[in-house]
């Protein structure tokens, strides 16, 4: 059987920091991301693309905002937004990478599909909502959003101050149509699949699927994508050529190998920030857990290049 590899692109693969966001850059980054993967498919690798949908989705509600204010167009839930991400990415994605194969003289059917994914009702995150969402509100605007959909809110910390929306961010248990990513996959079909975490669902007691107001991280299921879909390699692009320890500090490092053990110690040891390498960390290690040989962070453009990227794999030989 060919070898199955799961990349996950990250924020800064599709839009960098500092930059304004216009579609221009983001086909340009995408495009630079992309042309990386050119070497897994001259090795025979088939493929699925997860992205992630951070600053994209954030515009997205941010346009919901100012349709209520100006036109009032009802705003639309959270699932809604993220699925509309997953389209407008997903379709980008697509159109960059048709074009980069044709360049490179491959031929390749490649399918973006808009992916539900479940989450449980009695997920201990619910209890406490913590990731940041939308614009930043008045406290009178918050309150009443607060009477009028039950939202949750949290003061700003910055100096800017204000009230954001907070919503969970429970753990993704079960992919939808993951036998049909796999297959296309195996088909040799590239599958761009579960962007921005996914569309978040649950299913009630009565197994009546209804959308979940929360944001899913995107690392973690992608991890789970991998694993169900038996991928031998989770390769996570992001905008850091290596993982660090005491990073930041002046006994900075890269490591270039990392095995189970010691990204467990490093991870508890509080190496890899909350928010941000942290749930990567987390996301590698259920890959290799649950038999995935190995897991991969580097810098979004230098994948093709062996020698960067951390590679975490259950016991390091070499
Ligand atoms: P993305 O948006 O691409 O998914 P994030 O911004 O969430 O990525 O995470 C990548 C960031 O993690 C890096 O830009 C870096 O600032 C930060 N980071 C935190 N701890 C570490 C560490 N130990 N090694 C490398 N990067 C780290
Ligand atoms: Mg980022």
């Amino acid at each position: 059987m060919k070898k199955l590899a799961l990349i996950a692109l990250g924020g800064n693969a599709l839009l960098r920091g500092g930059q304004e966001g216009t579609i221009d850059e983001q086909e340009h980054n995408t495009t630079e991301t992309l042309e990386n993967l050119v070497f897994l498919l001259n090795e025979g690798y088939d493929l699925v693309i997860t992205h992630g949908n951070g600053p994209q989705v954030g515009n997205i509600l941010l346009r919901n905002e100012a349709g209520q204010q100006l036109y009032g167009i009802p705003r639309m839930p959270v699932d809604i937004c993220v699925a509309d991400s997953q389209g407008g990415i997903g379709y980008m994605i697509e159109r960059m990478l048709r074009n980069v194969l044709i360049k490179h003289n491959i031929q390749k059917e490649i399918v973006t599909l808009v992916t539900m994914v479940e989450v449980k009702r009695d997920d201990p995150a619910f209890e406490n909502p913590t990731k940041r969402i939308g614009q930043i509100y008045t406290k009178k605007e918050a309150r009443a959003l607060q009477v009028e959909k039950g939202w949750v809110f949290k003061e700003e910390v910055k100096k800017s101050g204000g009230w954001r929306r907070v919503v969970p961010s429970p753990r993704p248990i079960r992919i939808s149509n993951e036998k049909v990513i796999e297959s296309l996959a195996r088909q040799g079909t590239i599958v761009i699949a579960s962007g921005g975490g996914g569309i978040p669902v649950y299913h009630d007691e009565n197994k009546v699927i209804r959308a979940a107001e929360v944001v899913i991280d995107k690392d973690l299921a992608s991890s789970l994508l991998a694993a169900r879909i038996g991928a031998n390699e989770f390769y996570i692009l992001t905008d850091v050529p290596y993982v660090f320890l005491d990073y930041k500090k002046k006994t900075e490092r890269w490591v270039e190998f990392l095995n189970y053990k010691d990204t467990i110690k490093y991870l508890e040891a509080g190496q890899f920030s909350e928010g941000s390498m942290a749930p990567k960390i987390r996301a590698c290690l259920q890959f290799i857990e649950q038999g995935g040989y190995k897991s991969v962070i580097t810098e979004a453009t230098l994948l093709d290049d062996r020698k960067y990227g951390t590679k975490i794999t259950m016991d390091y030989e070499d």
